[in-house]
């Protein structure tokens, strides 16, 4: 096992922390104007398209790379929503491209999406179909040599942004798992609408929209990997986002956890810094615990993903670890800041962003469903015996 990053990440990993903490830093609250002017920065810098190969104008990282790239996105980046708006972007919506796209496909969209002139939006979930993503109700109907969707999705990152959809639609009520088909849909489609912004708890620096198709006619050029394939193009976009997309929020504990020590350190009672009373310095200990911990964790499924394992467990793993230690690193530090703390600043707004981590990607009860599934527990009924 080697824990160092090889030179030319560890390079990219400084250089990612020190644009976005000068040019990335915007307010975290999604404004449309700025949102494209320093997305259009972070395509020239190559993080919006850093998986992707060179030869459709990535930057052909692997995921361990990527995942250090994000965790370095996180911590420069004060605006965690946009972070996360970039990488669900990345994951969700440009890899599925670049994995099952044709050729004419991938050259049809990544180039845009990668420089930094497209935004991308993922768009499964729907108002009766969430966890139970294979229950959709949106139908791709066969019409002439397309389809024709029709049907509401609901909280799609960056869809009042987006020039780029990727839709999971059902083409076939009966066929379960392989009743969805993904299609990539262009902003502007006759019969297709976005919904205004969510007021959200965190991450407001991502705008979260509802997207409705009405009669919304697609041509068969549009169908990504072939029809039916819908759950599997979802489920190996999961795995990037479970993985590389939680990394922005290592790097966002990183920085609210080094911010907590200068504050502890420098704040007086009972004449003393208050960081020198243990029950103080016990707690940051235990934030990097945490933190370290969850970093490994996730550190080791991207070193899976790079490997090709096809295992479901090593993301979920990390999912869990991540968003569980992000939520109770944003408790700590609005604890430790005293009053301070839920007064306007990175400690609550660190709290407030990680609390949807818990829900997205697959919300963490689902995670742990599947991990049970995984080892054997509750997928099966005892047989019934019979004299
Ligand atoms: C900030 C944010 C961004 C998002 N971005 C996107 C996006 O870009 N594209 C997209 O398509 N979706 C997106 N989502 C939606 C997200 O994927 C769903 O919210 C999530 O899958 C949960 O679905 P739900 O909200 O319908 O909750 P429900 O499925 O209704 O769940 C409600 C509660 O019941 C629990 N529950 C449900 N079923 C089970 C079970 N079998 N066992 C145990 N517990 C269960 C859940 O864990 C949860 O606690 C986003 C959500 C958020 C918050």
């Amino acid at each position: 096992m080697n824990f160092e990053y090889d030179t030319d990440t560890a390079q990219m990993r400084d250089m990612v922390v020190n644009f976005a903490r000068r040019d990335l830093s915007g307010p975290c609250e999604w404004d449309a104007a700025d949102f494209r002017r320093r997305w259009q920065l972070a395509g020239k810098q190559g993080l919006a398209g850093a998986t992707i190969p060179g030869e459709y104008g990535g930057s052909g990282l692997g995921a361990v790379a990527a995942a250090a790239m994000m965790e370095a996105l996180g911590e420069g980046c004060a605006d965690t929503g946009f972070a996360f708006s970039l990488a669900a972007h990345l994951f969700a919506a440009v890899m599925p491209i670049a994995d099952f796209g044709t050729e004419e496909q991938r050259h049809r969209w990544l180039p845009g999406l990668c420089s930094g002139d497209l935004v991308a939006a993922h768009a499964i979930t729907e108002p009766e179909a969430g966890s139970d993503a294979l229950s959709l109700q949106t139908r791709a109907v066969r019409h002439g040599n397309g389809y024709v969707l029709d049907g509401e999705k609901c909280f799609v990152t960056n869809a009042p942004a987006a020039d780029i959809f990727v839709v999971q639609a059902c083409t076939d009520p009966d066929a379960g798992y392989f009743g969805l088909t993904t299609f990539v849909v262009e902003a502007g489609t006759a019969g297709l609408s976005v919904g205004p912004p969510y007021p959200k708890v965190g991450l407001r620096g991502s705008p979260t929209a509802d997207v409705h198709f009405d009669g919304c006619v697609v041509t068969e050029e549009q169908v990504l990997g072939r029809p039916g394939a819908g759950a599997s193009v979802f489920s190996s976009s999961m795995a990037w986002e479970r993985t590389c997309l939680f990394a922005v929020y290592l790097g966002a504990m990183r920085r609210v956890i080094d911010g907590t020590v200068a504050y502890v350190n420098e704040r007086e009672q009972f004449g003393a810094a208050v960081g020198s009373f243990q029950a103080v310095s016990h707690r940051i200990v235990d934030m990097t615990l945490r933190l370290e911990s969850a970093r490994l964790m996730l550190f080791r499924a991207a070193w899976g993903l790079d490997r090709g394992d096809r295992d479901e467990v090593a993301p979920a793993l990390a999912k869990l670890a991540v968003s569980e230690a992000a939520v109770q690193t944003g408790l700590d530090a609005v604890q430790l800041h005293g009053g301070l703390g839920v007064v306007d600043g990175p400690a609550e707004t660190l709290l407030r962003d990680a609390l949807p981590s818990r829900i997205f990607s697959g919300t963490n009860e689902i995670q742990r469903n599947n991990i049970a599934r995984a080892l054997g527990l509750g997928a099966r009924r005892r047989p019934v015996r019979r004299a």
